[in-house]
């Protein structure tokens, strides 16, 4: 009975890839999976992960950076994403973004994951963090999905995720049409450490996972505060790079 009524339901409702459409029983379909864009270490800077310019690279293969490293270091020590922001990755993004479908932060955090063993396997994190959104936009969009990835993300290599610690001072206008200037200028001083968390950064490894990471502007801003408070070693990691 109960699997004549799944099938009922599967017949009214089919359901579909997130990404795609098409029926699918997977979230993200066997295709979309095929054609997911995942980014490897080839041609790009090994601080920030950004896709390496022609002629960019201080010195080639292996250990090039690019050259807003070499003018600027950021301030977090590494960063990599999963995959690129273009193909069945955006309306994943769109979807657990916009879409209220936060269930999705659990599929798109086995990509992380995958991420973190091709770049940091080695590494010893002692907790997981996202940049914190201002209460206002999580109160108009109910979640928080860098949080969600953040979570996930944590849960899959068990370690704790403190998504505390650090406040957003002020509402940034939203990034999507500014330049790399433009977006450091939004989101400096946007920061602060929470009275009294200070001294549970001082000398920790800390990972930091965003949904979509583009300049780094956002990540930058964020490690400079942990940093600034003692933070001993930060890595950034995003789902998908603009
Ligand atoms: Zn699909
Ligand atoms: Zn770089």
């Amino acid at each position: 009975m109960k699997r004549f009524a799944q099938t009922a339901f599967d017949l009214l409702w089919p359901p579909c890839c997130e990404s795609c459409g098409e029926p699918s029983r997977d979230p993200v379909c066997a295709a979309c999976r095929a054609a997911m864009p995942l980014r490897t270490a080839d041609g790009c800077c090994s601080t920030c992960g950004k896709t390496l310019l022609e002629g960019e690279a201080d010195r080639p293969g292996d250990g090039a950076t690019c050259r807003r490293c070499r003018d600027e270091p950021p301030w977090f020590d590494a960063a990599r994403s999963a995959v690129s922001f273009r193909g069945p990755a955006r309306p994943l993004v769109h979807a657990l973004k916009y879409g209220g479908q936060t269930w999705l932060a659990g599929v798109l955090s086995t990509w992380l994951e995958g991420c973190w063993l091709a770049h940091f396997a080695d590494e010893r994190p002692d907790f997981v963090s996202s940049p914190p959104m201002h209460p206002l936009r999580r109160l108009r969009r109910g979640y928080d999905q860098a949080r969600l990835l953040a979570a996930a993300l944590a849960h899959a290599l068990g370690l704790p995720c403190e998504c505390g610690l650090v406040a957003r001072r002020r509402a940034t206008p939203t990034q999507t049409r500014l330049d790399a200037e433009e977006r450091a200028a939004n989101v400096r001083d946007a920061f602060a450490v929470v009275p009294g968390a200070r001294e549970r950064i001082v000398g920790k490894c800390i990972l930091l996972v965003d949904d979509v990471m583009t300049t780094g502007a956002t990540l930058g801003a964020l490690s400079r505060v942990y940093r600034e408070a003692g933070a001993e070693r930060i890595i950034c990691m995003s789902f998908a790079r603009d």
